[in-house]
């Protein structure tokens, strides 16, 4: 348990989905800020895997704002793509990360890949990297998967990114069709907040 004068995070990213659900996540007790509060853009993710992004991340933040720092750095794995578009996920929206944008380049890949693609089962994750600092002497990293499938078509409206097309495993509906709330708790976020929990 930190020490009151402690209970102040800032929460490293600048998506509103993310920040929404880490908000969701941690203890009510804290105060928590975003980059927008210190006016900080999010810095080059030159890192070659979540983990070393979400490091990045924490770190900049950390030391910008001088608070403690939880960054995510996360994204969908497909299988049939050999596991793109990974730490590319945002990328992949383009320069205003726009999510249809992403979404229609996943169908185009598979489309090129196999045009027969949605009569078959495309095996796919999604990956979250939480790293803390300024918490700790070292930075505190775990790592979050939830496994699923490619759903054949766009559904539902919650959620953000590729929400809509992504069906947890032993699921029917995509998390864009799920309660934010029953999403958040089954999550590739929530399994890597899990791991870190004791540290709030
Ligand atoms: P970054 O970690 O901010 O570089 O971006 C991660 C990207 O992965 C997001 O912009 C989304 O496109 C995607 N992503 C990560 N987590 C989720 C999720 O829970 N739902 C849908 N898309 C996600």
């Amino acid at each position: 348990m930190l020490k009151k004068k402690n209970r102040e995070i800032i929460v490293g990213s600048n998506n509103t989905g993310k920040i929404k659900e880490i908000r969701e996540l941690l203890p009510k007790s804290y105060k928590i800020f975003t980059p927008n509060d210190f006016n900080l853009r999010d810095p080059k993710e030159n890192g070659k895997s979540f983990v070393e992004n979400s490091l990045i991340k924490a770190k900049y933040y950390s030391i910008k704002s001088g608070k403690i720092c939880i960054a995510d750095d996360s994204g969908l794995e497909i299988d049939y793509l050999d596991k793109a578009p990974g730490i590319f996920s945002a990328r992949w929206g383009g320069r205003n990360g726009n999510f249809n944008i992403a979404i229609k380049k996943v169908f185009r890949e598979l489309n090129k890949k196999d045009k027969e693609w949605r009569n078959k089962k495309i095996v796919a994750r999604f990956v979250c990297a939480l790293t803390i600092c300024g918490l700790k002497e070292k930075p505190i990293h775990s790592l979050g998967i939830v496994q699923g499938s490619i759903s054949n078509k766009k559904k539902g409206r919650n959620g953000f990114g590729y929400d809509p097309i992504f069906i947890p495993k032993s699921r029917t509906l995509t998390f864009a069709q799920m309660k934010p709330s029953k999403k958040y708790k089954i999550d590739h976020r929530f399994m890597a907040f899990k791991k870190i929990k004791k540290f709030f």
